[in-house]
């Protein structure tokens, strides 16, 4: 018979592993932490939802939902897709739990997996992973500097200070259509030198040629003109407000004028968080957002205003600073020297992780020699020697592996779950 072929992932899904996990960790606990002293409560979401809800949130004329998306029909023939994004998401939610009724205000934060089927890279995935805010309710500049602010502390907390904040503002229902005409007329006047993605932009959603990553474009678009130029003066007066509060707290920013974003949905404020640091190459972008106050009524609400972010935490991993260049091997590691051994060194095993500690067992079988050998490519502190003459006399032999000392006879395995876990511990720091 031949044998099966093995099975590999998806392309673009990839596996996270521990060393990595690890990481994710202290990126997502710090989130939690801080995100928290903002009046942030974490919300959990669906990953599959209607695909309605991203054409109507994100835009049809996104690349996410035009080529993106994973949506496919179900078996009862309803259009669903994998979420490309979170805060469509987290805007249903809002409405359908009637949290809209409290004072309007509504600040929820998450952190899950996305679906994007973009070209895999490195930093860019078909499965990848987000953590973000969302601010319902709030109009005032100060509240979109708060949320700026936040992601400052954050990055800094993280080891991810070397990350830059990007700042535009893109204007709104009332000077935003008038930006977009003098772009087509500037596209338009220049379309023989622009990619033919960018032609279709220029009369579907004219603002995205800002963003074509295609050099000849780039080029172009460097002398179009830019949004602040457009504002109208409730909207020049709010970006020079978040501006004010953001100096106040010497928050550090540059204001990009060519700062567009991926998702139809923003108005004024939009940023992005960029990272020069190593690793990240081309996908230098670690996060991004802004306000999106026509969002919450295009759902089906009432009128609410709003803005959020996002970072990725697979590229954040990738600049934040690492907790620890690796893994801590086990405490101790319980060596039964023949099968008689291996149910009393189990026993011992489960009452010291009761306690807390993390401990490896081996199986029986091998001699003393290979077992030790195994405890030290585990970078465990101490092998803990379970034979014939140990169990005879009821003592555990204890080998200090980082200083080669023999404790024998030394561990009593009648003694207490918490003795045994202080002996241990005060053996290890020996
Ligand atoms: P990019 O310009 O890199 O495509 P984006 O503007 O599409 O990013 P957003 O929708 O703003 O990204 O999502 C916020 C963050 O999520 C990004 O800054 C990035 O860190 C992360 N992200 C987005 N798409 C991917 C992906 N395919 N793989 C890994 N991370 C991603
Ligand atoms: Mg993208």
């Amino acid at each position: 018979m031949s044998k099966p072929a093995p099975i590999a992932a998806i392309r673009g899904f990839r596996d996270v592993l521990p060393d990595e996990t690890r990481r994710w960790e202290a990126l997502v606990g710090a989130a939690r932490a801080m995100f928290g002293t903002y009046g942030f409560g974490e919300i959990e979401l669906p990953v599959l939802e209607r695909s309605e809800l991203f054409a109507r949130a994100v835009g049809e004329t996104t690349d996410i939902v035009e080529k993106e998306m994973f949506a496919f029909r179900d078996r009862d023939d309803t259009s669903v897709a994998l979420r490309p994004e979170a805060t469509a998401g987290v805007v249903r939610a809002y409405l359908q739990n009637g949290l809209v009724h409290d004072d309007r205000q509504a600040r929820l934060f998450y952190v899950g997996p996305m679906f994007r089927r973009e070209r895999p890279q490195r930093g860019r995935y078909r499965q990848f992973h987000q953590i973000g805010a969302e601010m319902l309710g709030r109009e005032d500049p100060l509240a979109d500097a708060e949320l700026l602010l936040l992601i400052r502390r954050y990055l800094d907390r993280v080891g991810a200070g070397g990350a830059r904040l990007e700042l535009n503002s893109l204007g709104d229902a009332t000077c935003r259509p008038v930006y977009r005409e003098r772009l087509r007329e500037f596209g338009t006047a220049h379309l023989a030198g622009l990619c033919p993605d960018c032609h279709r932009r220029l009369e579907r959603n004219p603002l995205r040629i800002l963003d074509c990553k295609v050099p000849g474009c780039r080029a172009i678009v460097e002398r179009a003109p830019v949004a602040r130029d457009s504002l109208c003066a409730p909207c020049a007066e709010h970006f020079a407000a978040v501006r004010a509060l953001l100096d106040q707290e010497r928050v550090a920013y540059h204001v990009n004028p060519r700062l567009v974003r991926g998702l139809d949905y923003y108005v004024r404020t939009a940023f992005e968080i960029v990272s020069d640091g190593e690793g990240l190459g081309a996908q230098n972008a670690v996060g991004g957002g802004g306000r999106y106050d026509g969002l919450v009524a295009m759902l089906g609400g009432p009128d609410v205003p709003g803005l959020g972010f996002a970072l990725g935490l697979d590229r954040l991993a990738m600049v934040a600073a690492p907790p620890a260049a690796e893994g801590p091997g086990p405490l101790a590691v319980i060596l039964p020297l023949e099968t008689r051994a291996v149910a009393p060194a189990f026993r011992l095993a489960t009452r010291l992780r009761d306690e807390g500690l993390p401990v490896g067992v081996e199986p029986a079988g091998r001699s003393l020699k290979a077992l030790l050998g195994v405890a030290s490519k585990r970078r465990a502190r101490l092998a803990v020697i379970l034979g014939a003459d140990e169990l005879a006399a009821g003592r555990a032999t204890v080998r200090n592996l980082v200083s080669s000392a023999d404790r024998r006879q030394a561990l009593d395995l009648d003694a207490s779950g918490p003795e045994l876990a202080r002996w241990m511990r005060d053996e290890a720091a020996a």
